[in-house]
């Protein structure tokens, strides 16, 4: 155990914590930091998955850094394509080497006495007990476990005689060529994983309890390419971005109005790009509305032409049980397999599964209120970052990161030790932090956050209303409090105008 104290941790070296060490070097250049990272390797996400065709389901143009260009060709980019590209982010900011690799974060302990966080961390592979200090936390640790996706009880799994395989733990030593492959599932993992399985599989069943919205777009982005044939690269991006983000807005708009219409509308691309092969109404219309769940991609319509062209094939219906040769459904029909992937969803986690406590009190995440989608109710001093559902993940990582920027600095020019969001009502009621109605969110429900019904505590899917709130709006309008609860520092001044102000316990 040793104690070296920093003025900023970050939990995660993933796109998010990656983005965060960036902007950190740029708007807080005076503030000590480093990255705290449990794997060997940084990427997250991008460096965790590696089934086939593994890639981005949003375009690259808005999941990169606005302060990096994407310059790639591609606009739905593969998994090692945007693990090279944080990879470079981090060389080029000179982040990488801030990174505290094979450090897990097992808790954070908030001391008002001393105004600092202190994290009890597991360190390289003896898990060696590490303590470290910091006076702010930014918590980029995604959103899900680590140790494996969701598994639902599969009756009859341990007669399975072929090879029952977790996407998130695939490893090279999976051979689908010549293979039957039944993919269990109807979310990202499935619609991504299908198309690429079929190209060297025997045949791949994708066997689905239910439909999910399939929506086809060009891998290329046609706009993008001639701004950048045009422009210099760094405005053509900024272009390509904006214009996204404006197309992927209205879209999401759209869909939430007029339910029907665009239902309609997915429909009938999903039906026209089938033909007759594929039954669409029967596998490709949910019971629910355009965007009640995430909708899933298929670039170039690579689902579709896999479908149509007899590579693989879709089935609804539910699994009895597991035999030795595959499975039985509750139809009454079997499907035969040599490796069943189960692509069930993912077992989300909040804030990296970290034991967060105050002044002794115990945090529960699921407990607290997000403040501005970025920190949490009588939690001082900590960001976490929780992107977009309905939109990249990073327009949101980003605008938190400069949010935790703004107030690592002001909490400096002020002279206050803490900042800390307080609910004046607090009967105000609570509803869940990410309404989807899929069973992943659904399960994870309890444990995640809660948001309130308006104000900062709403926490909307709305970038241009978050730009106005986490890089604009006063940093101490409704309901973030300064304050100074241990001993007198010289040096404090109101944090709004930076003027010398007089002590008072909190404000
Ligand atoms: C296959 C897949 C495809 C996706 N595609 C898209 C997409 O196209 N668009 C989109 O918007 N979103 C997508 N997402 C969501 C995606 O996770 C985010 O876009 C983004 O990569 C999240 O980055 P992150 O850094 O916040 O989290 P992660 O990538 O999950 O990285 C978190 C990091 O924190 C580390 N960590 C966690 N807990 C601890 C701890 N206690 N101590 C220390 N370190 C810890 C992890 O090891 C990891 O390196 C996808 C997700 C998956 C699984």
């Amino acid at each position: 155990m040793t104690g070296e104290h920093f003025d900023v941790l970050i939990v995660g070296a993933g796109l998010s914590g990656i983005g965060a060490a960036c902007r950190l070097r740029t708007r807080c250049p005076g503030s000590s930091f480093a990255v705290l990272e449990a794997r060997d390797d940084l990427g997250g996400t991008w460096d965790l998955f590696r089934y086939p065709g593994v890639r981005s389901d949003s375009e690259m143009f808005t999941l990169s850094y606005s302060f990096r260009p994407w310059t790639h060709a591609a606009a739905i980019a593969g998994g090692r394509t945007i693990l090279t590209y944080i990879r470079d982010t981090a060389r080029e900011f000179a982040v990488d080497r801030r990174i505290r690799f094979g450090h897990k974060v097992r808790s954070a302990a908030w001391s008002s006495a001393e105004a600092r966080w202190t994290l009890e961390i597991e360190a390289g592979p003896a898990r060696r007990p590490l303590q470290l200090t910091c006076g702010f936390l930014i918590i980029s640790a995604g959103y899900y476990s680590y140790k494996g996706g969701y598994r639902p009880e599969f009756a009859g799994i341990e007669r399975f005689g072929g090879r029952l395989v977790d996407p998130q733990r695939w490893t090279d030593d999976i051979d689908f060529v010549g293979k039957q492959v039944l993919v269990i599932g109807s979310g990202a993992t499935a619609v991504t994983i299908v198309p690429a399985l079929a190209r060297r599989a025997a045949h791949v069943v994708m066997l689905q309890r239910s439909p999910t919205y399939v929506i086809e777009r060009a891998s290329r982005d046609a706009i993008a390419d001639t701004l950048r044939a045009a422009l210099p690269e760094r405005l053509a991006f900024r272009i390509a971005r904006w214009i996204n983000i404006a197309v992927g807005a209205a879209f999401y708009r759209f869909c939430r109005r007029f339910p029907r219409a665009a239902r309609w509308l997915l429909l009938a691309r999903a039906r026209d790009a089938l033909g007759s092969s594929v039954e669409a109404t029967k596998h490709f219309a949910p019971r629910y509305a355009p965007w009640d769940q995430r909708l899933c991609l298929t670039p170039d319509g690579d689902l579709f032409r896999a479908l149509r062209s007899g590579r693989a094939s879709i089935v609804t219906d539910t699994i009895a049980n597991f035999t030795e040769t595959g499975v039985a459904l509750a139809s009454g029909e079997t499907i035969e397999a040599d490796i069943a992937v189960a692509a069930t969803g993912l077992e989300l986690q909040p804030l990296g599964g970290i034991r967060l406590s105050v002044d002794g009190a115990d945090m529960a995440p699921g407990e607290t209120t997000v403040f501005k989608g970025a920190m949490l109710s009588g939690v001082p001093n900590l960001v976490f970052v929780f992107g977009y559902t309905a939109a990249a993940w990073t327009l949101k990582a980003d605008l938190v990161s400069l949010y935790a920027c703004r107030l690592i600095n002001r909490l400096k020019r002020s002279g206050f030790r803490q900042c800390a969001p307080r609910a004046s009502d607090p009967a105000m009621a609570k509803r869940p932090l990410v309404d989807f109605s899929s069973s992943a969110y659904r399960r994870a429900a309890e444990k995640l956050p809660k948001q309130g019904t308006g104000g900062p505590w709403a926490s909307r899917q709305s970038y241009w209303r978050d730009i106005l709130t986490l890089r604009f709006a006063p940093l101490q309008s409704g309901g973030l409090r300064f304050s100074d609860p241990g001993p007198a520092t010289p040096a404090r001044r109101n944090p709004t105008t930076g003027a010398p102000h007089r002590p008072s316990a909190a404000r």
